[in-house]
Order: C-alpha cells, then structure tokens, then sequence
C-alpha cells in the first residue's frame, strides 16, 4: 500500500460543508467517547466495536465515514489498554476541539476518481493531480491541515515492482546533529537545519500570536500564520530527505545505518536539533525506496559505534561528544569521529571484511550466518539477523 497526497481547492460552499462535517465528526467521537467512559465506570468494560457501531446511525455524516471514527475510538482505547499492559506510559484519548478532528475517511465508497475527484455529499471538488497513482485506489481520506489547507490523500494497492539493476558499492552511514550524515566512504551531506533557518520567524509571529486577545479573530489568524511556517519548515525537512534517500538508493546497492531511539535520545538532550533532523522520517524513506531501486538497507545495534576503534577494535571509553577526531591509542589511528562510526556501521553487517574483524572470530561469524540464515553471494557475504526493513510506506509522498 503506498499512499498519495494531493492538494484540493474545495469552493467556498464546500469548504463550509466539509467544516460541517468535521464539526459533526468532532462532536460523533466526543459522544461515542463519553458514552465509553460511562459504560466502564458502570460496567467495567468498554464497548465493542459493534456496540459503538450501532450507536452511530443517522449521524449526517456519510455512513462509512461516521462507522469508521467509531472504530477509530473504539481503537484508540483498545491501543492505551495495549501500551499500558506493556508498561508504556500514555495518555487516555481525549474529548476533541475542533482543531483536533482533522479528517474525514472514505474506506471503501462515496468516492471516484478519474479525472476529477468527486466525493459524496461535496460534489466534484477541485484537485492538483501533480503525479499519477500506480495501483488501484483502494481508500480516500479529506484532511484538512492547521494551516487551513485541504489534501486529499488515497492509499492504492501498487504492484510489486520489479527491483532496477543496482551495481553500487556499500555503504556504512552515520547520522548525526552537527552533520546530517557522514558516509563510510567519506562523503558528508550538511545539515540543513530548516527549523533554525526560521526561528527567529517563527518566534516573531508566535510572539505576536500569543498577545492577541482570547477568541478574537486576530487570534485566530495569527494561529493559522503560525500553523503556515510550521508546515512550511516541514515541507522543506521532507523534501531534503526525500531528495537524499532517493540518491544513496540509487547511488548504493547496499545500505547499513543505526538503528536509533530517536524518541528517547530527544528526551534526554539536544531534542529540539534531533527532531529537526527528521531520522525516523529519513529511515522509513530509505526503507521503502530501497526495494524499487534494487537497493538493501539494514539497521544494525548502535551501541558504541562511535567509541569503537574502526581499524582495531578497542573501545574508547573517554571518548566524549565534543572529540570531534578519533585517535585510537591501541593502534593510533587518527581519523574523524563521524567517520569512524560509519565504518563500524557497515563491518556490523559485514563482518570479516577488510580483515579488521580478526579478534571477532570466525565461530561468531558461523554464529551470525546460522541465525540469520540469509547469505549473500558476491562482496557481501553475511546479514546479521536484523530483517531488512519492510517497504510499507506510511510516508505521504
Ligand atoms: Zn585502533
């Protein structure tokens, strides 16, 4: 499944319309949810998807459309019973503003699309087609973001595709703050830092925002003038890492990166320029662009790769995030630090290339190739047991 995203023009009688129905979507999952709350204070359990299904007819809204957001609350209970049972601190969904209740999904009817997109009950609504979609559409869902624009965004069922001939080398890379990568061949791609770029922008007009009066409709435009540069900053975060992954997939037939808690390391230190940087976001693309290109990405353990010794393998425990060059006192190499742990990104997956890997016998190699099982003709002779990640894209293209 890939999905698409459009921009749509909806006439102004449409748009109040589809604000209608938001409104009315707002106020259907507030119900269903408050009518899950008092059934488990009376009861002790919440209801079934059935059960709330039930609740919702003749709601106004298309009737797909209302089935699906008591299904989308009947989830969201179900997922914090889930996290919770797994120790994972979360929060209850909440009663919803009409700033929260976004969208409007299709799952199956109400919609065609050929040349023009017309949907139950708005009519034909103006649409930027600016790609075509491979595969059968199978879902629609109208969004409408902060900044007050519409998006249409189909899911299709695409083809497998057959992958391209890709005869480029490996490569180890090593994703960073101060740089946005460095790779193991010793190419380095900047970090653009887009939210930096507007920061004093952004911090001007919240400024600006936060002394409006309550309520007031200066309020309400200076909220979306906000809304607009975020979308902005992160219109430009995408298409950098869209414009990047699709050239080291291209460039390289095999790629090994970490594999990072980006979550947990934003929580700790340097959040704000770990966010902007948008790794997850760069790792989800790199998988899925991966398998059309002929291209294999692997995310290995990250621990210690950078205080590891890249020609001997001794671990430099002093090693402190201002060394910016690694000097190794075992066997004195002296190379940038950045680089270093993108070398020992790419033996992780290739052990006993280049011959540094001695100390780390062959038995362990056997050991690797057993679990693994996936073996690999030509240079590239073992995968560690980390599965190649699927190609599922949740990313809007
Ligand atoms: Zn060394």
């Amino acid at each position: 499944m890939k999905s698409y995203k459009f921009r749509i023009y909806p006439s102004k009688k449409q748009e109040e319309l589809l604000n209608k129905h938001l409104w009315l979507a707002k106020n259907l999952w507030n119900e269903l949810l408050g009518e899950c709350k008092k059934i488990y204070t009376n009861f002790g359990y919440f209801p079934t998807k059935n059960t709330l299904q039930l609740m919702v007819k003749n709601y106004g809204l298309y009737a797909q459309t209302q089935q699906e957001i008591a299904h989308r609350v009947h989830n969201s209970v179900i997922r914090v019973f889930k996290l919770r049972n797994n120790l994972v601190k979360c929060g209850f969904p909440r009663f919803k503003s009409i700033d929260r209740m976004k969208s409007l999904h299709y799952p199956q009817y109400g919609f065609c699309f050929d040349k023009k997109l017309k949907v139950t009950p708005f009519g034909e609504i103006a649409i930027k087609k600016h790609r075509e979609i491979k595969g059968e559409i199978k879902t629609l869902t109208l969004k409408r973001e902060s900044s007050g624009k519409w998006f249409a965004i189909f899911c299709a069922e695409t083809p497998k595709e057959i992958p391209k001939e890709n005869n480029g080398e490996a490569v180890g890379i090593d994703l960073g703050v101060m740089r946005f990568a460095t790779l193991s061949d010793g190419k380095v791609i900047k970090n653009p830092r887009h939210l930096m770029k507007y920061e004093k922008e952004l911090a001007f007009i919240q400024r600006k925002f936060s002394r409006k009066k309550k309520r007031s409709k200066n309020r309400k435009m200076a909220k979306v003038r906000v809304a607009r540069l975020y979308e902005k900053i992160s219109d430009c975060r995408r298409d950098f890492l869209h414009k990047i992954s699709t050239e080291l997939v291209n460039d390289y037939s095999f790629i090994a990166s970490e594999r990072l808690a980006s979550q947990k390391m934003a929580e700790q230190n340097y959040g704000k320029q770990i966010h902007d940087a948008g790794w997850s976001m760069f790792a989800n693309m790199l998988a899925y662009k991966a398998e059309g290109a002929g291209c294999r990405v692997v995310f290995v353990n990250p621990e210690n790769t950078s205080k590891m010794c890249s020609r001997c393998g001794n671990i430099r425990k002093d090693l402190s995030l201002r060394d910016r060059t690694y000097t190794c006192p075992e066997c004195g190499l002296t190379i940038d630090r950045d680089l270093n742990a993108a070398v020992n990104i790419l033996k992780r997956v290739t052990p006993g290339q280049g011959g540094s890997n001695a100390c780390n016998s062959l038995q362990k190699e056997r050991d690797v190739a057993e679990r693994s099982n996936v073996c690999e003709a030509g240079s590239l002779r073992l995968l560690i047991g980390e599965a190649c990640h699927k190609a599922t894209s949740p990313e809007f293209s």
